[in-house]
């Protein structure tokens, strides 16, 4: 980017688009314009983002596309979307003043590592990897950006390093680690709402709009330790037992046992009758009625 900014745009859709605008507005630029060619609503970026760009003064040109870039300015062609919702000429064009254009279209991964490593499985730009996160080489393990299929998220790859990690200490005592089984998605009907008090989110401190101005400082403020604890216990736990108790005081048959403090209940099928109070009482779902195997 030009070291004195006055017209910036920005070609893109997506979270860079965004992240570029808005740090050009707080580097000086003057005009800091993002063009897409699509509508609001078809942008990769998150609504809070392009909102908060907003508030900041960025300017959007939807449905637009740059079809030539001269000394000083660039020329848009206004789209319009088909039946399909794909973008289309129209042959409206507009010119705006521009003296630095980013293109900010996709993010790809940097190969130079890979192409030093013999049978490692690639699909277009990213490293194939297995259940476990474990690469075609074995004993080589990727996750993150540079895996196929991943959504190329911060969280994705957080969690992409915790199954592979596990993968890992399983690898190197010679095993192969085998995830828990999941249990069946604990779906609304079968929690018990009535069960937990009404706890509204924490409103998270923003930054005032002068200060994001100028500033690089965060936008929109983290949780401290006591809102942080809050925001957990509004959690439904939906499908895991977080020892309510119900279970145990409503059963008709005392056949549900306390296993003690973080090791929840065990049943005992000698006693019970199968009258399904539990799964009725249940506030999270965890429970479920089996017919037994006769
Ligand atoms: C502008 C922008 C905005 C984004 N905004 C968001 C957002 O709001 N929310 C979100 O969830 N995600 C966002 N992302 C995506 C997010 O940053 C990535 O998904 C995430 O950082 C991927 O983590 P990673 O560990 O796979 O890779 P990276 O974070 O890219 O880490 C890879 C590391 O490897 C290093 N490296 C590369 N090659 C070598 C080598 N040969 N030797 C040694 N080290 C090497 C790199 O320097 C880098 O430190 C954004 C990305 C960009 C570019």
């Amino acid at each position: 980017m030009a070291e004195n900014l006055s017209k910036v745009v920005i070609y893109g859709g997506g979270n860079t688009a965004i992240d570029v605008a808005r740090t050009a507005k707080r580097l000086g630029a003057e005009e800091s314009i993002i063009v897409y060619r699509r509508t609001r609503d078809k942008m990769p970026a998150h609504d809070f983002e392009v909102k908060e760009a907003l508030e900041e003064g960025v300017k959007m040109k939807w449905l637009s596309t740059i079809t030539e870039a001269d000394a000083g300015s660039i020329t848009i062609e206004k789209m319009a979307l088909d039946d399909k919702g794909f973008p289309q000429p129209t042959g409206e064009f507009e010119t705006l003043a521009a003296d630095s254009v980013v293109l900010a279209l996709g993010q790809n991964v940097e190969q130079t590592l890979l192409e030093h490593m013999p049978g490692l499985e690639l699909k277009w730009d990213s490293v194939q990897t297995d259940a476990v996160m474990m690469t075609s080489v074995a004993g080589v393990f990727a996750g993150g950006d540079m895996v196929a299929g991943g959504e190329r998220t911060v969280t994705v790859s957080i969690g992409h390093g915790k199954k592979a990690a596990r993968a890992i200490d399983a690898w190197m005592r010679g095993e192969r680690y085998q995830p828990a089984p999941k249990h069946e998605p604990a779906t609304f009907e079968r929690l018990n709402t009535w069960y937990y008090a009404d706890a509204a989110k924490t409103v998270r401190p923003v930054l005032d709009i002068i200060r994001r101005q100028s500033t690089f400082d965060e936008v929109v403020g983290g949780l401290d330790e006591g809102n942080a604890m809050y925001e957990a216990r509004r959690c439904l736990s939906c499908g895991n037992c977080f020892e309510c108790d119900n279970c145990y005081g409503v059963c008709p048959d005392s056949a549900v046992i306390k296993l003690g403090a973080g090791k929840r209940f065990a049943f005992n099928y000698d006693y019970c009758k199968g009258c399904g109070l539990c799964v009725e009482e249940c506030p999270c779902g965890a429970i479920a009625v089996e017919m037994e195997d006769k």
